[in-house]
């Protein structure tokens, strides 16, 4: 039952869904990558004569995320073969391809809204059989798929990779209160088996375990350097590695996630308890937003916490 999957779509080429096509493809699945399609011409689009209308810059999202997992993974970590593994499109041009995959896996903007008017679009051309998992980093997988029919939710459930896909081990995997459990368990079988993950199942709780505690400790950590006066260097010194993670320190951890992104996962906790304490916890500062709302949202925009020189 293990190599049942051998074609993937990964909708979102941000930085997860370029990076988990990227794995798919090293485990030797054929993969669609699709993103929305441009609303605005770059500078250099446009003095290319190129218009909104061109494949080009209909799948410049997804194309671009394959261009820079080259350029950022050279040979033999990402090989023309991996690469030609993975396809680039766009979810208006491509939608029907869908139906071509064994596993559809969501990977766009951490936005409850935005992830089920996605899953309508999918369910009008999902193929009974096919798989569909979310990589949201905290949002219900039951809420995602209230409004699909019960079919599709029996084949529905969260996939949870963490940041970056290739090196971080741990898998969540969340069933709904829908999700058959014969799929649960060929799910948590193939991402041990094909794509190398310890998998952990988690209940559709808000963030899951791993960011119900992670978001915790980062806000903790974030507030305590406000309150304290401590300078980001200076969290970085005594949470990275000297503590043996190298990779791990609070705010460089923060610029590889995404500011705008961890505010959301922050919010998922936020917006669904009802206790005081957590309320306080989970309220994102106003100096966080504040550089979201700048724009410095950290790795993928060149500046946040750090500037990528
Ligand atoms: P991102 O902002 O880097 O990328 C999101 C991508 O989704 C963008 O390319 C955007 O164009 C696309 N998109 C937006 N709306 C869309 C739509 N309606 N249809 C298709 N594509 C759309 O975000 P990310 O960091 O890759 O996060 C994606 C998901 O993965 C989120 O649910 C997030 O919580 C989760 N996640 C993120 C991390 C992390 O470290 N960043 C880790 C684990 C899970």
């Amino acid at each position: 039952m293990v190599n049942q999957i051998q074609k993937a779509a990964v909708i979102g080429s941000g930085v997860m869904g370029a990076a988990i096509a990227a794995h798919l493809a090293g485990a030797g699945i054929s993969c669609l990558l699709l993103d929305i399609v441009p609303t605005v011409l770059t500078d250099e689009e446009t003095k290319a004569g190129l218009t909104l209308e061109q494949p080009k810059v209909r799948n410049r999202l997804a194309a671009g995320a394959i261009e820079r997992l080259k350029k950022t993974n050279p040979a033999p970590l990402y090989s023309e073969a991996f690469a030609a593994r993975i396809t680039p499109g766009n979810l208006e041009d491509d939608l029907a391809r869908l139906a071509g995959v064994d596993w559809i896996i969501e990977v766009v903007v951490e936005r409850l809204d935005v992830k089920k008017q996605l899953l309508a679009r999918i369910e009008q051309v999902w193929k009974p059989g096919t798989i569909v998992s979310s990589n949201t980093s905290g949002i219900s997988i039951q809420a995602m798929a209230e409004d699909c029919g019960p079919e599709f939710k029996r084949h529905f459930l969260g996939t949870h990779f963490f940041n970056p896909p290739r090196y971080m081990k741990l898998l969540e995997i969340i069933p709904g209160e829908s999700t058959d459990p014969e799929i649960l368990r060929f799910m948590a079988d193939f991402c041990e088996k094909r794509l190398g993950k310890g998998v952990v199942t988690a209940k559709d709780t808000p963030n899951f375990i791993a960011n119900r505690i992670g978001t915790y400790g980062l806000l903790v950590t974030l507030r305590e350097m406000l309150e304290k006066g401590y300078t980001v260097e200076e969290v970085d010194a005594v949470t990275g590695p000297a503590l043996g993670r190298p990779k791990s320190a609070t705010f460089r951890t923060l610029d590889l996630v995404g500011l705008d992104t961890f505010v959301h996962v922050a919010r998922n906790v936020y917006d669904l308890v009802d206790n005081e304490a957590e309320k306080t916890i989970f309220d994102v500062p106003a100096a966080l937003t504040g550089m979201v709302e700048q724009g410095w949202i950290g790795e993928k925009k060149g500046q946040g916490f750090y500037k990528k020189v």
